[in-house]
């Protein structure tokens, strides 16, 4: 079957074709080609096309495709059963591998999506304090829970606004939206409703708008902030966790969070979120606490056996200054392709995680300061790596991951596709 007969199949049967929005590629234009195979850093099309793939199903994927070692454990899960309903060894296993990367919680929480880990962790940070409101930040992305799929009003109003049809208005003002990199705006934001704070959610390495890497001092502004007003301080390290530093970017500030989310790398690209605080914390959880949350299929054994093999890999040693080499050297060539075609722009990074900023200067550290006319040009980017063989995020707005499965004569490869690119568009 061709890949156009299947769009038009998918397009038939799924609201844009498409089972997450992104990848209808509505922002970038052209047809979506159908992923038959994955293997290593590469990808075949429906029609036997190959790429060299820097999405990694967009971020779990930082062993690569199909590594033996995930596939064999899989495999070997799935023959015991796919599902108990009931505890499982490795749901330990997993959850004491989690708790020792992040030495700061006693105790974790398994579901099946980031979303329900940052919807639960809200929930539990609600319950803890017996406030109502959360704080996020404009360009931080949390996955689809009603209370974080709100943006910023109008003017100065800090009350959240719907982001979705379909999400309440009485809902979304109980979020309160600050920009990023602005101590000022969260002083003064806890010094009017400091007292009806449960709990400040961000991503501590911004990955979901671009790339905006936070200052550290911004991080512990933060903190500091939470502490003094008895409210929560969650990372959502959704994206970062487990891949910027075996203990995310909880590891590298230093900063001690009072609930840290994770998803995608957590499952190896099953489906699994976790959450994680404190003991004392996470007993105020179901069934020893008032805070209500449940899974069918939350500490899946299949799903954990493929976590627990993705996080062996990264165990091995230099895995993470591998990764830190890699993404390096795809920046660096990035980098200079852009210089090369006089596109301006920078590509901004953390270890395996860049984001090619296409304006003038250093790439910003907040929202607003993305000039939307780099869109177009990254679509055209887009396009054109995507006929040359490299598979990038259909979005200008959505990161580059590296994976273990790359290797240099990947990232030259893709960086001369890069160029080629850049020199047509
Ligand atoms: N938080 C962050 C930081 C994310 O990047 C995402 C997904 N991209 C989520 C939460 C939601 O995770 P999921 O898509 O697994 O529900």
């Amino acid at each position: 079957m061709t890949d156009r007969a299947l769009l038009a199949r998918a397009r038939a049967a799924l609201p844009g074709g498409v089972n997450s929005p992104v990848r209808a590629f509505l922002s970038v234009g052209g047809d979506p080609p159908f992923v038959a195979r994955g293997q290593g850093c590469r990808l075949w099309d429906s029609e036997g096309r190959e790429y060299i793939d820097y999405v990694g199903s967009w971020g779990p994927l930082v062993a690569g495709h199909a590594h033996p070692a995930v596939v064999e454990a899989v495999e070997r899960t799935a023959r015991d059963g796919l599902s108990f309903g009931a505890t499982c060894a490795l749901e330990v296993e997993l959850a004491e591998a989690l708790l020792a990367r992040y030495p700061f919680a006693g105790k974790v929480r398994l579901t099946s999506s980031g979303t329900e880990a940052v919807m639960s962790a809200a929930r539990l940070a609600r319950g803890a304090t017996g406030r109502t409101r959360i704080v996020k930040f404009d360009g931080c992305y949390h996955g689809h829970a009603d209370g974080l799929l709100v943006k910023a009003g109008s003017g100065l109003a800090t009350f959240g606004t719907p982001s979705s049809a379909g999400v309440p208005a009485a809902v979304a003002e109980l979020t309160l939206v600050l920009p990023l990199d602005d101590e000022a705006a969260a002083r003064a934001l806890f010094a009017e409703h400091g007292r009806d704070i449960a709990c400040v959610v961000i991503e501590p390495l911004p990955a979901n708008a671009g790339l905006l890497v936070q200052r550290v001092e911004f991080l512990r502004a933060l903190r500091e902030l939470c502490t003094a007003h008895g409210a929560l301080l969650l990372f959502d390290e959704v994206i970062s966790g487990l891949r910027v530093a075996s203990g995310g970017m909880t590891a590298l500030t230093g900063i001690t969070p009072d609930l840290v989310t994770l998803g995608k790398i957590v499952g190896g690209g099953l489906p699994v979120g976790a959450y994680l605080g404190p003991a004392a914390l996470m007993d105020q959880v179901a069934p020893l606490g008032p805070v209500y949350q449940a899974g069918t299929l939350s500490g899946n054994p299949v799903a954990m056996a493929a976590g627990l093999a993705t996080l062996r890999l990264l165990e091995q040693p230099g895995a993470y200054e591998r990764l830190e080499a890699l993404g390096a050297r795809l920046a660096q060539g990035w980098g200079g392709a852009l210089r090369a075609a006089g596109v301006a722009g920078e590509v901004a990074r953390v270890g395996s995680i860049l984001w090619a900023c296409l304006q003038p200067g250093p790439p910003p550290r907040r929202f607003d300061r993305i000039d939307p006319a780099g869109a177009p040009r990254y679509a055209a980017l887009h396009r054109a790596a995507l006929s040359r063989g490299v598979w990038l995020a259909p979005s200008y707005y959505e990161v580059a991951f590296v994976s273990l499965a790359h290797d240099e004569a990947a990232i030259d490869a893709a960086v001369a596709v890069l160029a080629a690119a850049l020199g047509k568009g």
